[in-house]
């Protein structure tokens, strides 16, 4: 498409008319549906009663979303924000499936007993009954309640670290590793790590690049 110059490549360059040929084939990918096209809401007008501006929670991009919710305040869609100079509405199939973070039958959540795709688990946000929880190998799910599920990974993550002054003393314990969030903020971040080096490890990645 463009010319290599000597630089090995380092730069590149377009002429005129290889710009439009680029904007041409950007157009036929938009068309394929592999682009970020702006999509509109897909709830039913009747049922909006209030439309929130808020940024996808994905990566840094911080795309524009809208998010619809009905008069009981559940979510009925999220989309591309049209008005955003960001992203004008497009969103990529991260943030086009945020809708999902929030109503999904599939999310591993709380233990109901049955469930239409797996019979095991549905997701209930109280917790009340428990968790669906699944042990290290190839076990079968079982329900467990949150409160032991918590404590049972912190004492596994404790025993992985080994002695804490060691940790400190070292600065990095290298036999635990913790990965961020693209679902919490920068000031939740910053907290994440100090939290993470108080633990007295170094060994912090993204999910975000993940
Ligand atoms: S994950 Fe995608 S939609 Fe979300 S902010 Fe990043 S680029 Fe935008």
């Amino acid at each position: 498409m463009g010319k290599l110059d000597k630089d090995g490549g380092k730069s590149l360059k377009l002429t005129r008319r290889q710009f439009l040929q680029a904007g041409a084939a950007t157009a036929a990918v938009g068309a394929a549906g592999l682009d970020f096209a702006a999509k509109p809401s897909s709830a039913a007008a009747a049922e909006v009663a209030a439309t929130y501006h808020t940024t996808c929670p994905y990566c840094s991009a911080s795309c524009g979303q809208l998010v619809d919710v009905d008069a009981e305040g559940n979510v009925l869609d999220i989309y591309g924000d049209h008005n955003s100079p960001w992203n004008r509405g497009g969103l990529c199939s991260k943030g086009a499936g945020s809708y999902q973070l929030v109503n999904n039958p599939r999310r591993v959540g709380a233990w109901a007993g049955s469930h239409p795709v797996n019979n095991t688990f549905a997701y209930d946000p109280t917790y009340a009954d428990g968790i669906a929880y699944k042990r290290t190998g190839n076990g079968p799910w079982e329900k467990m309640s949150l409160d032991a599920a918590l404590n049972e990974s912190a004492a596994a993550m404790v025993a992985a670290r080994g002695d804490l002054a060691v940790a400190h003393e070292e600065n990095n314990s290298d036999t635990v590793a913790f990965f961020g969030s693209s679902h919490i903020n920068n000031d939740q971040n910053y907290l994440y790590r100090k939290i993470i080096a108080n633990f007295g490890t170094s060994n912090v990645e993204h999910q975000a690049r993940i």
